[in-house]
């Protein structure tokens, strides 16, 4: 069952400053089609087998988006379809994207994942690596990559103030290569679930992962 007042209030509450990802992993096709039907169009998933099996029973206006941790050997049978990918956390894995994303002559929108969790378990580039990507993109490295912004994820914690940290310390981030880049595309800071959304809004969140919430057990 899909929680439709939460739904609501977390889309008013995002007004035109973020857009809502609605991640269905774990959830029925029911459920999802439930949200599909009261009009959420964006989807995500974390794993790409899926996200391959999901989007063959659902609509086809779906705008999917790739979430979780990806491997550079999956990379070809998701680029020809998903809007975005959110977790791209080295230079390897955005090679990868370009070649394929070149061979079916496309550009593909990607986030550049940012590894700020006191987790070591979670993915994501350091600040040096950051950079180093970003200059290969002004060297003209990625012609069929639109880098659109960035993305992370804040501790699993009930300290406010530990998540709260790391996402200034992305949205620091964010704005540096936004100046850096000068480019209108490069504009969705991609942070904040279930758990904390409301604490990545006030950091400057474009983009919210929410999943739990908006369904019920
Ligand atoms: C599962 C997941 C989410 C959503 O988590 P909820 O706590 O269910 O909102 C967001 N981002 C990523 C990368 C995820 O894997």
């Amino acid at each position: 069952m899909i929680d439709k007042d939460r739904y609501i209030n977390i889309l008013k509450e995002l007004g035109s400053n973020a857009k809502l990802i609605a991640v269905s992993k774990y959830q029925s096709l029911e459920d999802i089609r439930a949200l599909y039907d009261i009009g959420q169009r964006d989807f995500a998933e974390n794993r790409v087998q899926s996200l391959l099996e999901r989007r063959e029973s659902l609509p086809e206006d779906i705008r999917w988006h790739l979430i979780g941790h990806l491997q550079t050997n999956k990379v070809k049978s998701i680029v020809s379809f998903v809007s975005m990918i959110h977790a791209v956390d080295s230079q390897k894995l955005l090679e990868a994207i370009q070649a394929e994303a070149a061979k079916m002559n496309r550009q593909m929108n990607v986030l550049l994942q940012m590894h700020v969790a006191r987790e070591e378990t979670k993915f994501g580039l350091d600040e040096t690596e950051l950079f180093e990507i970003i200059a290969l993109y002004q060297k003209g490295n990625y012609p069929n990559i639109q880098l659109c912004g960035m993305m992370g994820m804040a501790t699993n914690s009930d300290d406010e103030s530990i998540v709260s940290n790391e996402f200034a310390h992305i949205q620091a981030l964010f704005s540096k290569v936004k100046m850096q880049l000068n480019n209108e595309a490069f504009c969705e800071l991609s942070i904040g679930m279930s758990g904390d959304y409301r604490i990545a809004l006030k950091h400057g969140a474009t983009m919210i992962r929410v999943g739990s919430l908006l369904f019920l057990k």
